[in-house]
């Protein structure tokens, strides 16, 4: 028989952005980590001046975690 899948198997994934936010999405792989995201990209917002807020939300979620990197 042969009953090999010819396609990958998508299942629900979680992406957690470097903010704080995460959303679900379908996908082939296991929890993603990104360090930008719909919620704070200026590209996304179309808010250039929303770089700095950015930034500094950034920082403050490192702090909250005590994530150095
Ligand atoms: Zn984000």
């Amino acid at each position: 028989m042969m009953k090999e899948a010819i396609h990958p198997e998508f299942k629900k994934t979680t992406i957690t952005c470097a903010c704080g936010a995460s959303f679900e999405t379908a996908s082939t792989k296991d929890n993603m980590k990104v360090e930008l995201c719909s919620q704070c990209h200026p590209f996304y917002t179309g808010s250039r001046g929303k770089l700095v807020d950015t930034g500094g939300r950034v920082e403050r979620f490192k702090k909250k975690y005590n994530y150095e990197g």
